[in-house]
């Protein structure tokens, strides 16, 4: 599950309807406590946690029942329901106290978790059960299998632009800061959405200890912020921005159609108000090392946003609901540095063996759901490159209309293409060569040759004259090294004819004119 439900919406509803374990992902707790505090009424509220034990939630008075301040200690004191009733128990300091897969056969956290289950039963029970609701308050997910059914999971949305507003107008009265330009005010506020409420305060007061005022260095350190979050959490690489179009030969429909979204996105706000569709992405899939990366990173440059790349085989987690959780937090940092272009590699790979059962197969299964959830809902400016090499592996309801706004099948280079591509890496490495080259010769010697066979033809050519002490190079040492080699289609003849075929009879649009 993707988008978890809110807290600000749905606490005080699950509390009535006699939900027994609520699970508040974030790393704010004291937002969290404002939210449990406006949700408790008049309810009794008990708080444990590892410093301090049991205490009163309101007024931190310590409430311990004994010597042993243990989770463990204080759920056996609690789990006769006396104490309990019309209470609502909130239990931070989670980690490490519940067993979880990553820690079977610790006594402690057993019985932690067994105690919960025992207690979170007696709530559920209709008639006689407690009147009591366990919120725990933790920034990460782990949740025993035992648990898993009685704990609803529950997200501290992220400040919307008003909130935001109001974070900045606190901070600058309470810092007696002046008022200013509203032009300005509004461009911090987009550029610190995605941030929590204490990194909005935290860079606010960075920036005023380092320049005394709040000015445009201010933008500057929230992009640069955003970008530690990135790194920190691990999930996701920013690419820099080097390859533009001009460095792809050929596949010239889908470079006008990323064109075209290219400009949607660089006016997001005035194509909005003429009723124009955020744009959701595009599925490149096709034969390998013909430019689908390279279409990727060229998107990026083409709309001028961060281009991030999302690593699936580091998403795997070893822990049940880790790579969930990280599936989350991949798409909740590129929603925060959005507008960006995602680009999720190798699609396929993350997709591979859906529904082939074992846990493998249902943590697939289940990060895939999330996936498209995501993709159907999506509407922010996180515009998506998906590449595959290998579309016969991925699942159909990816390929339905509604995910991507485009597939596109990238081929073997036809013979304009090759021609081009010839350019674009001899005039990257010897420009001076080029206009005594027989492109024709090349050309008509390349055919089933891959851009990468392209390029690596030219580099090894360009190494042999080097070695040899030549002075140039000449269409007779590209032909001898296109003699020594072998292309792509002669390795992969027939899967390469097979997925061709399979293009063909989808009718996926070709990228190539
Ligand atoms: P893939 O389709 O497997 O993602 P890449 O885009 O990574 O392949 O291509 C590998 C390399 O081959 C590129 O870095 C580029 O140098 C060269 N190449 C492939 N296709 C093209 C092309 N259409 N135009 C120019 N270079 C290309």
């Amino acid at each position: 599950m993707l988008h978890l439900p809110s807290v600000k919406e749905n606490l005080g509803r699950y509390i009535d309807a006699g939900f027994p374990i609520l699970y508040i992902c974030t790393y704010e707790e004291s937002k969290a406590d404002r939210y449990i505090l406006d949700a408790a009424g008049r309810k009794k509220l008990l708080e444990w946690n590892g410093a301090q034990g049991l205490a009163d939630f309101r007024t931190k008075d310590s409430k311990n029942p004994s010597q042993d301040h243990s989770l463990g200690a204080v759920l056996s004191f609690l789990k006769n329901g006396r104490e309990l009733d019309c209470t609502l128990l909130v239990i931070k300091d989670i980690d490490g106290q519940i067993s979880t897969e990553g820690m079977k056969g610790q006594p402690e956290a057993e019985k932690v978790t067994a105690l919960l289950k025992e207690i979170a039963r007696k709530i559920r029970k209709k008639d006689g059960g407690i009147d009591a609701t366990i919120i725990i308050v933790s920034p990460s997910v782990h949740i025993p299998h035992s648990l898993e059914k009685l704990v609803t999971v529950m997200e501290l949305e992220l400040p919307d632009e008003k909130e935001i507003g109001d974070i900045i107008g606190n901070f600058m009265k309470n810092n007696d800061i002046q008022a200013l330009p509203t032009k300005f005010q509004e461009d911090m506020v987009t550029a610190f959405k995605g941030l929590s409420e204490s990194e909005i305060e935290d860079i606010l007061s960075l920036a005023v200890a380092q320049e005394g005022e709040l000015t445009g260095k201010t933008l500057q350190l929230i992009f640069d912020q955003k970008q530690q979050m990135i790194l920190k959490a691990g999930v996701l690489e920013m690419i820099p921005l080097k390859e533009s179009v001009a460095d792809i030969g050929g596949l010239e429909n889908l470079k006008e159609w990323i064109q075209n979204k290219a400009k949607v996105f660089k006016n997001l706000k005035e194509a909005r108000e003429f009723g124009v569709t955020m744009p959701k992405g595009v599925l490149i899939a096709g034969v390998p090392g013909c430019g689908k990366s390279l279409s990727a990173k060229a998107a990026g440059r083409l709309f001028d946003v961060p281009l991030l790349r999302l690593d699936m085989g580091r998403l795997m987690g070893k822990y049940v609901g880790e790579s969930e959780e990280n599936m989350r937090k991949a798409i909740r940092l590129a929603e925060a540095i959005s507008p960006c272009v995602l680009w999720v590699d190798e699609l396929e790979k993350a997709f591979a063996g859906i529904g082939s059962g074992g846990s493998g197969g249902d943590i697939t299964t289940r990060l895939f759901g999330a996936f498209l959830t995501w993709m159907q809902e999506k509407t922010s400016a996180a515009f998506v490159v998906a590449t595959a090499n290998d579309i016969t592996k991925l699942p159909p309801e990816l390929l339905r209309k509604g995910r991507f706004d485009e597939i596109f099948y990238v081929p073997l280079p036809n013979e304009d293409e090759r021609r081009k591509i010839f350019e674009i890496h001899l005039n990257k490495r010897r420009k001076k060569d080029v206009c005594g080259i027989n492109l024709d010769q090349l050309v008509s010697e390349t055919e089933g040759y891959s851009g990468a066979d392209i390029e690596g033809v030219v580099g090894e050519s360009i190494e042999n004259v080097f070695v040899k002490r030549g002075e140039k190079l000449t269409t007779g040492d590209i032909l001898e090294c296109i003699h020594n080699t072998h292309s792509l289609s002669e390795i992969m003849k027939e899967p390469l004819e097979e997925m061709a075929k399979l293009y063909e009879d989808r009718k996926f649009k070709k990228a190539s004119r």
